[in-house]
């Protein structure tokens, strides 16, 4: 459970594919074995007191640009009932045809009722799964994703958007470039974070980092299909 309740759960990403986007809270990541992440510590396991947060939150969504981001520190499964709901119907007032959301590998036979479910009322549904990498070996045996399929386009079938993580030790100016082109391959977008220390043991490697910045960011930072994250709080919330 979180000790955190001053989290800014919503904001505005105004720049390229823009949208507002809100941080929900939900019962907790089910896979929660990723070795880089505490972000899954963002959880209650009461319904009701995650209902009554969220609420809050999304009362803040005017629907300004039609398009919301919902993320929530695991999956869309994790959310209760009643927030799924609200988020529909927060659509539908506010005018929103396009909703995001994010999910684990583990939960991907669930999204197409998610999908149906929204579409029936005409909002499209984009659904971003963390990667982090294309590098199988290395993305299960360091990173513990759990994720049990190599083939990227077998990967992409299910979802339309991919996060990638850079700054780990061992990536290379190469794995990283083919892991964009990868990502721009098969998904519609691909959202970069740069790893920044946390309660984990796994560190940033300063040294990758820089190689990112000096090589790929001038070649990518202007790309409209791909967001990239220096700090994993740039979105605005968290
Ligand atoms: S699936 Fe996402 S929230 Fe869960 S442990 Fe991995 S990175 Fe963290």
């Amino acid at each position: 459970m979180t000790k955190k309740d001053s989290l800014t759960r919503y904001s505005e990403i105004t720049v390229k594919n823009k949208r507002e986007i809100v941080l929900l809270r939900g019962t907790g990541c089910k896979w929660r074995r990723c070795t880089f992440c505490d972000y899954h510590l963002d959880f209650h396991l009461d319904p009701d007191s995650n209902f009554a947060l969220n609420r809050n939150v999304l009362k803040q969504v005017t629907g300004k640009y039609g398009k919301l981001e919902v993320i929530n520190s695991g999956s869309f499964v994790d959310l209760d009932e009643q927030t799924v709901r609200l988020i529909l119907q927060t659509c539908i007032e506010k005018q929103i045809l396009e909703i995001h959301f994010e999910c684990h590998w583990m939960h991907r036979d669930a999204v197409p009722a998610l999908r149906k479910t929204f579409e029936a009322h005409g909002i499209r549904v984009k659904l971003k799964i963390g990667v982090e990498t294309f590098d199988a070996p290395y993305r299960e045996q360091v990173l513990c994703k759990g994720i049990d399929e190599q083939s990227p386009a077998k990967i992409a079938a299910c979802f339309d958007e991919v996060c990638l993580l850079f700054g780990f030790d061992g990536q290379t100016e190469e794995s990283m470039r083919y892991d964009i082109e990868t990502g721009l391959a098969n998904f519609e977008r691909v959202c970069i974070n740069i790893m920044v220390e946390n309660t984990t043991k796994i560190k940033p490697d300063a040294s990758v980092i820089d190689i990112f910045m000096r090589t790929l960011y001038p070649v990518y930072a202007g790309n409209e299909r791909i967001d990239i994250l220096l700090n994993n709080t740039d979105f605005g919330v968290g």
